[in-house]
C-alpha cells in the first residue's frame, strides 16, 4: 500500500479510485464523528451569552423568546418594581437546557443600566472587565499544574447588542461600545423591537447602521479576517449582508390561521416572531443557534482568549504560573 512518506498521502477509502487495489475495504475513519456525538451528548456544553442595550430594549424578551424558556429572570414587571440602577451591573444567570439528549448549560449575562445614565461615559468598562476576568478565570485553570480534564467554560461566546429602533442613526455610545468591545468579544449587532418601524424604515435604518459600523471600522461577528474558506466567505457575507438583524421578541401567543404563534398585536395587525416575512428573529435564531453556535464558541476560544492570553502571559514575563495558590477555588 501507499504509506511512505509522512502521511500527507491521501489513501481512497474505498477502492473505487485510481489503483484499482482490491485490498482497500473500509477501515471506519468516518466513525469518529459518532464517538464525538456519543461524547457531546454526555458532556453537554456550555454557552454564555450577553445582552447589552439600554433599558426597554426587549433584551429580555428577545432571550426568552431564543430560548422558549424564561431563561431571563428580569423579563416582566419592568417599570414597576424596577429601578434604573445607579451603574451597569452584570447579572449572570444559568440554566440547563437539553433537547434531543443533548443538554446545553446557557448562562444569560444581563447588564442592566448600560446606557441609562446621563452621563454614559465609560459605561462599558464593567462589561469589559466582567469579559475579561473569565478570561482570567479560564487562564488560571489551564495553568495550573493540576488541571481539571473539563475546564469550566464562564468566557462570554457572544454579545448580543440591541440598536434602538430610531430611524436616524447609531447613537455615540453604540460607536464606542462596539469600537471598544469588538476586539475582546464576539459582538452581534440587532435592530431592537422592529415591529415599530415600517418595512421601508427598517431596510434604510439597516443600510445606514451598516454603513456607519463600515465608516467606524466596526468588526461585528461574523469577522470577515476569521473566515476559514471560500465555502465559509460566502456563507458568512450573505449573513453579514443581512445584518444587523431587524428583530421582534414576544411572549404572547395568538392564534393565526388555526395556528398558535408568538407575536406582537400592532396597529397592522399580528406580527409573527417566527415568520421570516414579518421580522428577522428567525434569521438571527437559525444564525446564532442553529449554524453559528460552534464557531462562536471556537472564535473565543481561538481568537479572543487566544489574544488575552498571549497578553497576559508576556506581561508575565513567560511561562510563569499566574498565581500558585488561590486558584482552586476560583472556578465559577
Ligand atoms: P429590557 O429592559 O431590554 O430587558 O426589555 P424587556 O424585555 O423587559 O421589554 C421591555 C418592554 O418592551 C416590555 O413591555 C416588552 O413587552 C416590550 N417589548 C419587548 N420586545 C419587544 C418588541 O420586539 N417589540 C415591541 N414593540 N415591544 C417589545
Ligand atoms: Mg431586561
Amino acid at each position: 500500500v501507499m504509506c511512505g512518506g509522512v502521511g500527507v498521502d491521501r489513501v481512497p477509502g474505498l477502492g473505487h479510485s485510481g489503483g484499482g487495489s482490491t485490498l482497500l475495504g473500509y477501515i471506519g475513519i468516518d466513525t469518529i464523528i459518532e464517538q464525538m456525538r456519543k461524547k457531546t451528548m454526555k458532556a453537554g456544553f456550555d454557552f454564555n451569552i450577553m445582552i447589552v442595550g439600554h433599558s426597554g430594549l426587549g433584551k429580555s424578551t428577545l432571550v426568552n423568546t431564543l430560548f422558549k424558556s424564561q431563561v431571563s429572570r428580569w423579563s416582566s414587571g419592568w417599570g414597576s418594581e424596577h429601578k434604573i440602577p445607579k451603574t451597569v451591573e452584570i447579572k449572570a444567570v444559568s440554566h440547563v437546557i437539553e433537547e434531543g439528549g443533548v443538554k446545553m448549560k446557557l448562562t444569560v449575562i444581563d447588564t442592566p443600566g448600560f446606557g441609562d445614565q446621563i452621563n454614559n461615559e465609560n459605561c462599558w468598562d464593567p462589561i469589559s472587565k466582567y469579559i475579561n476576568e473569565q478570561y482570567e478565570k479560564f487562564l488560571k485553570e489551564e495553568v495550573n499544574i493540576a488541571r481539571k480534564k473539563r475546564i469550566p467554560d464562564t468566557r462570554v461566546h457572544c454579545c448580543l447588542y440591541f440598536i434602538s429602533p430610531t430611524g436616524h442613526s447609531l447613537r455615540q455610545l453604540d460607536i464606542e461600545f462596539m469600537k471598544h468591545l469588538s476586539r475582546v468579544v464576539n459582538i452581534i449587532p440587532v435592530i431592537a423591537k422592529s415591529d415599530t418601524m415600517t418595512p421601508d424604515e427598517k431596510n434604510e435604518f439597516k443600510h445606514r447602521v451598516r454603513k456607519e459600523l463600515e465608516t467606524h471600522g466596526i468588526e461585528y461577528y461574523p469577522q470577515n479576517e476569521f473566515d476559514d474558506d471560500m465555502e465559509d466567505k460566502n456563507e458568512n457575507d450573505k449573513i453579514r449582508e443581512a445584518m444587523p438583524f431587524a428583530v421582534v421578541g414576544s411572549d404572547k401567543e395568538f392564534q393565526v390561521n388555526g395556528k398558535r404563534v408568538l407575536g406582537r398585536k400592532t396597529a397592522w395587525g399580528v406580527v409573527e416572531v417566527e415568520n421570516p416575512n414579518h421580522c428577522e428573529f428567525a434569521l438571527l435564531r437559525d444564525f446564532l443557534i442553529r449554524s453559528h453556535l460552534q464557531d462562536l464558541k471556537e472564535v473565543t476560544h481561538n481568537i479572543h482568549y487566544e489574544t488575552y492570553r498571549a497578553r497576559r502571559l508576556n506581561d508575565n514575563g513567560g511561562l510563569h504560573p499566574i498565581s500558585a495558590n488561590n486558584t482552586q477555588e476560583s472556578n465559577l
